[in-house]
């Protein structure tokens, strides 16, 4: 009964290479937002039935990865919460906070015959930091243009 337990562990590696592949193509904090001081990711996880999972946060300073892409924290699910539209779009915005609820898309496999949909409800709080320059920031954008 173990003989779909390869191509399972296959399908979570790849996974897991696509989110390496997708970290290495990002582009860093400093080039996705100039002047931030630091992203804060908080996230936390809950189950339909009501389990409890450790709640993760990520900080992320100027020349780290701006890649916003997490597993979900289920060893069995290959699912990932994918927030990097939603952070970029935060990030090129220079929006201080974002909230919001997302749901794993992955299907867990205990099973492998069945693989039930995971559904683990993930909400993400977004911090965007902004470096404290006391002169820059006041003046008006127009000052810079020729
Ligand atoms: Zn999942």
């Amino acid at each position: 009964m173990r003989l779909s337990r390869n191509k399972k562990v296959v399908a979570i590696w790849d996974r897991r290479d696509e989110l390496r592949k997708g970290r290495a193509a990002a582009e860093t904090l400093r080039t996705a937002c100039p002047g931030a001081a630091s992203v804060r990711v908080e996230l936390e996880f809950r189950s339909a039935a009501g389990e409890a999972h450790v709640p993760q946060v990520f900080s992320l300073f100027p020349p780290a990865k701006a890649h916003f892409v997490y597993p979900c924290p289920y060893g069995d699910c290959g699912g990932l919460y994918d927030l990097q539209a939603v952070a970029l779009q935060a990030l090129h915005g220079k929006q201080r906070r974002s909230r919001g609820t997302l749901k794993c898309a992955g299907s867990r496999s205990r099973d492998p015959t069945i693989g039930r949909p995971c559904e683990l409800q993930m909400s993400y709080s977004i911090t965007l930091a902004m470096e404290r320059r006391s002169h820059a920031e006041e003046l008006p954008a127009a000052a810079t243009e020729p």
